[in-house]
């Protein structure tokens, strides 16, 4: 897809292999068409079916991918020492469940950030670091300064919200959702953005609700939604598979 082409790309993130929720958003973006898909990363992890979440993903053939840190680790590109224990639990859970195909998948997803075109990059955590944590006006300038596209979008925290830079000015937008679950925001020429989708499987700003966007780089628009699917399930899952019950509670606390 070259430069001024009208294209209308679905941005998934931190799926963490709930599959419940990734069919679900599946489902909703479908009503609203799209043209190509965007993944952020951290495909595994947390969640009890990573097998077919990374075989879904993997068949949404998306315009550009990136790994998560959770993605790394699966892989064995590294170690658990900098999860936290439960983390660390799920990651070998994690790792006795892929497949070799899937596993080698997963070790082959390029680090990011990665251009997609005139007006969009992906990054895992921030521009300037893969794994980094975007979560002060400090981390967004730098991140802001290592940008190379007006808008960067960027996965790792769990929480959607939109951050617009103007000259020297930040603001900063939480797409809450509300009960229309969704929120639709033009995008300014004049200012540069980095923004979070919000995470498919297990937000973490207090709306259990699966998280995605639509962005229309020919309308230069963005969408964020949040779409209900069956929590209930998709924890009940989770401790069926043997994972700590925490990484099951917090999917119903979107916490
Ligand atoms: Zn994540």
């Amino acid at each position: 897809m070259h430069a001024g082409t009208l294209v209308r790309y679905l941005v998934l993130s931190d799926i963490h292999a709930n599959l419940e929720a990734l069919e679900a958003v599946g489902a909703a973006a479908a009503r609203r068409p799209f043209d190509a898909v965007l993944c952020l990363g951290d495909l595994v992890g947390y969640g009890a079916s990573p097998n077919e979440v990374t075989e879904q993903i993997r068949g949404l053939r998306p315009a550009v991918i990136i790994r998560g840190n959770h993605d790394k680790a699966a892989a064995g590109i590294i170690d658990t020492s900098d999860f936290n224990p439960i983390a660390g639990l799920a990651v070998a859970w994690t790792q006795r469940q892929l497949t070799v195909e899937n596993a080698a998948y997963l070790a082959g997803l390029p680090a990011g950030p990665r251009v997609v075109d005139d007006l969009i990059e992906i990054c895992h955590g921030a521009p300037h670091d893969e794994d980094a944590y975007l979560v002060s006006e400090a981390d967004a300038r730098v991140a802001a300064a290592a940008a190379s596209r007006p808008v960067c979008l960027f996965g790792h925290t769990h929480v959607s919200l939109m951050l617009k830079l103007t000259a020297d000015r930040f603001e900063l937008a939480r797409p809450a959702g509300g009960a229309s679950g969704s929120w639709r925001v033009a995008l300014d020429p004049r200012s540069r953005y980095l923004i979070n989708p919000g995470s498919v499987g297990q937000p973490r700003d207090g709306d259990p609700r699966a998280a995605f966007a639509i962005v229309d780089t020919g309308e230069r628009v963005i969408e964020f939604f949040r779409e209900p699917y069956d929590v209930t399930r998709a924890s009940r899952t989770i401790l069926d598979a043997g994972l700590p019950s925490l990484l099951a509670d917090r999917l119903l606390a979107g916490r």
